[in-house]
């Protein structure tokens, strides 16, 4: 034997004496593709509305079933977001999903946000909380003071359909993991039809979570929020603030590529990629992606979801 080929055998030992993972399932042949939404951000200005509907454009060809617009706390959206949901409804087929959150204001006041949606062709509420501004004590006179309340409050106002959050990680505020998931199960059985989960990196805590959801008696859909995170150390300050843990590994991830945004990018794609085929192996067959109204990581990873653009809309 060679000396080459000695001092090789140690390093193949090491590689054959670890477990042997099997390739995550492909989707089926004819196994229908999961139904997807997309959330955007209200634009602040005028280059940033047209990057917003650059991203429409883009992604309302994967005929999600909904997209939906963030509310900024305490209302401070409120116009611009009523204004990007209008224009949703009259120029685009898609359905359209209003954000509302119900800290700060009465609710006279909620339910006239909520009216004029509904006068104007929205019919889908993402019923929040919400937080107050920073700086702001205040929690509002006569207002909804949870999400529960403002569930109510939206069925007596119109047969809206309703979405809430749900935490796979525990509200940071929540006086424990179980009164979280009673309120999640008092929001739906108020009559919301589906939550929507905080974003999660670590999958396995997701899937627990449904195991959770389902013993405490919910039957409704916990869609994942997925997060293709490019911007690691923004991410990282978000999650902190929401509750979401990065795990170590993606750190690992990242290291080192602070001025690489191309290669963030390409990583950030593997990443996400690899969680939802994760959770579509594990029969999670509905998505909903917070795009930060960037098309392009949304659209690769639904495409590996295998959703594919509807010929006519591509065309249109
Ligand atoms: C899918 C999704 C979309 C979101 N969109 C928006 C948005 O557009 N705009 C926005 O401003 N925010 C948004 N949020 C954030 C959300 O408003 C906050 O997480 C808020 O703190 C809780 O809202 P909720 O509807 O879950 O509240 P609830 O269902 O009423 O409460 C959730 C849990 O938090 C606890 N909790 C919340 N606040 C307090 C408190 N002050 N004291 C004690 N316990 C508390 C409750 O007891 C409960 O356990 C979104 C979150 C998710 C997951």
């Amino acid at each position: 034997m060679n000396h080459a080929l000695t001092s090789r055998i140690p390093v193949l030992e090491r590689w054959v004496s670890g477990p042997r993972f099997g390739a995550l399932p492909l989707p089926e042949g004819g196994s229908p593709a999961p139904a997807l939404s997309f959330e955007f951000f209200p634009p602040k200005t005028e280059a940033l509305e047209t990057q917003l509907w650059a991203c429409i454009r883009r992604l309302e060809t994967l005929s999600p079933r909904f997209v939906s617009v963030t509310y900024g706390a305490g209302g401070s959206t409120r116009e611009r977001t009523h204004a990007t949901l209008i224009r949703l409804v009259s120029e685009t087929a898609l359905v359209p999903a209003a954000h509302l959150t119900c800290m700060g204001a009465s609710r006279g006041e909620i339910d006239e946000v909520a009216g004029r949606y509904w006068d104007g062709g929205v019919r889908h509420i993402v019923a929040l909380r919400g937080d107050l501004p920073p700086g702001q004590t205040d929690v509002g006179a006569d207002g909804y003071r949870n999400a529960i309340e403002l569930v109510e409050g939206l069925r007596r106002v119109a047969d809206f359909e309703i979405s809430v959050a749900a935490y796979p990680e525990v509200h940071p505020r929540a006086a424990s993991p179980e009164a979280d998931l009673d309120n999640l199960k008092r929001k739906l059985d108020a009559g919301a039809t589906r939550a929507i989960t905080q974003t999660f990196f670590d999958s396995a805590v997701y899937l627990r979570f449904l195991d959770r959801c389902l013993a405490a008696g919910i039957t409704a859909p916990i869609v994942p929020g997925i997060l293709p995170v490019t911007n690691f150390a923004q991410a990282v300050k978000f999650s902190a603030m929401c509750g979401t843990a990065i795990p170590d590994w993606m750190a690992t991830m990242f290291e080192g590529l602070d001025e690489d945004p191309e290669t963030r990018r390409m990583v950030s794609v593997v990443m996400a990629a690899e969680q939802v085929r994760l959770l579509q192996a594990n029969g999670v067959d509905e998505f909903h992606f917070y795009t930060l109204n960037r098309p392009d990581l949304t659209y690769a990873i639904a495409h590996i979801l295998g959703v594919r653009p509807k010929v006519e809309a591509a065309r249109a």
